[in-house]
């Protein structure tokens, strides 16, 4: 045996760095492998920051051309995109937080760092093959496998063509699109179709179902819906595509709709038909851990099947955030810790930000998913058109709801569509994880004007209609 470490982490994402780092300051020898070039992950790499830095461009290049309803006049042709720019300070930046991130995990004496690819040969044993070839096998006395997820392939032909992409290689392409088709109306298909709308592509959004993002509040999906058509977006929904067939420098996409079929021509096509866990190579055969396509198999303390492996973050499906994933991490490390009572993250308790345009907030759990966990549900309305702080923005189109149980009248969900609605985000995770109720919401002394006097509005709504609920 090469080497021997209390714990093996798989994987340097927002779950497996987090869980690496705060068990080798707790003590434990550490010895964390990462299969790419720094630690970071998806989020880092292709997903959350990459997509985040193109989406602050594209918000920017919307509110200049926006400009004239708030009295400021900008000569219009003159405002160019350098993509080129673009791309240099996005590499820039993911660099900048590769490199510190590396540095604090090199400042653990008890954690070691291995950049190479790892793969479980039994219940205790692991290889880890670097990037130079070397192999060694280690022994661990647990490990946690924090290996993240991958695309869904497209189930089409002509899906290998090289016009269509996934996420990760659409914000590296080398300019934007022309004429830009994504397939998948979920929360990645919805984001990037308004980016690269806002950059200057010509967008076309085709979604299985008959409405985006299935698994958000259906009156704020549908008033999103709006939201992309009003802006320029094609929409097709109920659309199920059959084929991609190359033409000249494009593809055509040819779709089955209840009204017939038909193809439209695109540049670019993106595949955003969701994600699975990336088991790949991760050498589960040699041990009794459970999984299926949706993931790995896990207890209440995110135990798998074989004692002593655990697993964390997208590998465990869904739900699949960056913020989940290090909450997982940071629990799993107190627990094997032996801390008191650490806090596992319950579903009940998901917090999401699609960064769409509005943006939309999800905390806790729907009203449909309340109703279905047997609690009698109320909802709290407050609609922005009325917001001053949202008038004031010119963005006053949007709606908040309040989730809550009826016979207790505590918070059980919020969610909101309205630009900006992810500062509304952290304080809604509170009301949830706290169990707060409607009457200290509507106590809340919030500044005004800003967004966050939505909820306390909302909640002194109901309860001024019912004054018999407050308790
Ligand atoms: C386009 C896009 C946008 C997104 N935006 C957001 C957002 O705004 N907010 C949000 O919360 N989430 C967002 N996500 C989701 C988020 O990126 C993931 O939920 C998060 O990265 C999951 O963290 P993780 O640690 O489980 O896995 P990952 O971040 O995928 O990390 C897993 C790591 O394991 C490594 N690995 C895999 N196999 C091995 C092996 N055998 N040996 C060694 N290393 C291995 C991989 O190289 C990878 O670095 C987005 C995702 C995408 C694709």
């Amino acid at each position: 045996m090469d080497k021997r470490v209390e714990v093996l982490v798989i994987g340097g994402g927002p779950g497996g760095t987090p869980a690496a780092m705060a068990l080798a300051q707790g003590g434990k020898r550490v010895l964390l492998v990462e299969a790419a070039a720094g630690l970071g992950g998806t989020c880092l790499f292709e997903g959350c920051i990459p997509s985040k830095i193109l989406h602050e461009t594209a918000r920017r290049l919307r509110e200049i051309t926006q400009a004239g309803e708030f009295g400021i006049h900008l000569p219009h042709p003159l405002v160019q995109l350098d993509w080129r720019h673009l791309q240099a300070r996005k590499r820039a930046l993911l660099q900048r937080r590769a490199t510190a991130a590396q540095q604090r995990a090199s400042r653990l004496k008890n954690l070691e760092l291995q950049f190479g690819q790892a793969r479980l040969l039994g219940a205790r044993r692991a290889e880890v093959v670097s990037h130079s070839g070397e192999r060694i096998e280690v022994e661990f006395d647990t490990c946690i496998l924090a290996t993240g997820s991958i695309p869904n392939p497209l189930p089409v032909r002509g899906a290998d063509l090289p016009q269509v992409s996934s996420s990760d290689r659409i914000l590296d392409a080398p300019c934007v699109p022309e004429r830009l088709v994504v397939i998948g109306g979920g929360p990645i298909g919805i984001e990037m179709a308004q980016m690269f709308h806002a950059l200057g592509s010509d967008v076309s959004v085709m979604q299985r179902g008959p409405r985006i993002l299935p698994g958000v509040d259906e009156e704020l999906a549908v008033m999103l819906q709006q939201h992309l058509i009003t802006q320029g977006i094609k929409l097709y929904l109920d659309c199920r595509v059959r084929r991609i067939c190359h033409t000249g420098q494009g593809v055509f996409v040819q779709y089955d709709m209840e009204d017939g079929c038909d193809q439209i021509y695109a540049t670019d096509v993106l595949a955003a038909v969701g994600r699975r866990p990336n088991l790949e190579g991760l050498g589960l055969e040699n041990t009794t851990v459970a999984y299926s396509g949706r993931g790995i198999q896990v207890d209440e303390t995110l135990q798998t099947t074989e004692p002593g492996i655990y697993a964390v973050g997208d590998v465990t499906g869904p739900p699949m955030f960056a913020h989940w994933a290090t909450a997982q991490g940071l629990a799993l490390a107190a627990h094997l810790l032996g801390r008191e009572a650490p806090s596992f993250p319950r579903p009940e308790q998901v917090t999401a930000v699609i960064f769409s345009t509005p943006e939309l907030m999800t905390a806790g759990l729907s009203e449909s998913g309340a109703r279905e966990a047997g609690f009698e549900v109320g909802v709290a309305r407050y609609d922005f058109s009325q917001d001053a702080r949202a008038q004031i923005g010119g963005y006053d189109n949007g709606l908040l709801k309040i989730f809550y149980d009826c016979s207790t009248l505590k918070v059980l969900g919020v969610q909101a569509l309205v630009a900006n609605a992810a500062s509304l985000a952290g304080e809604a995770a509170l009301l949830i994880r706290s169990g707060t109720t409607l009457g200290a919401v509507a106590e809340g002394i919030h500044p005004h004007p800003t967004l966050s006097e939505s909820s306390v509005s909302a909640a002194r709504g109901v309860l001024m209609e019912h004054p018999h609920q407050c308790l």
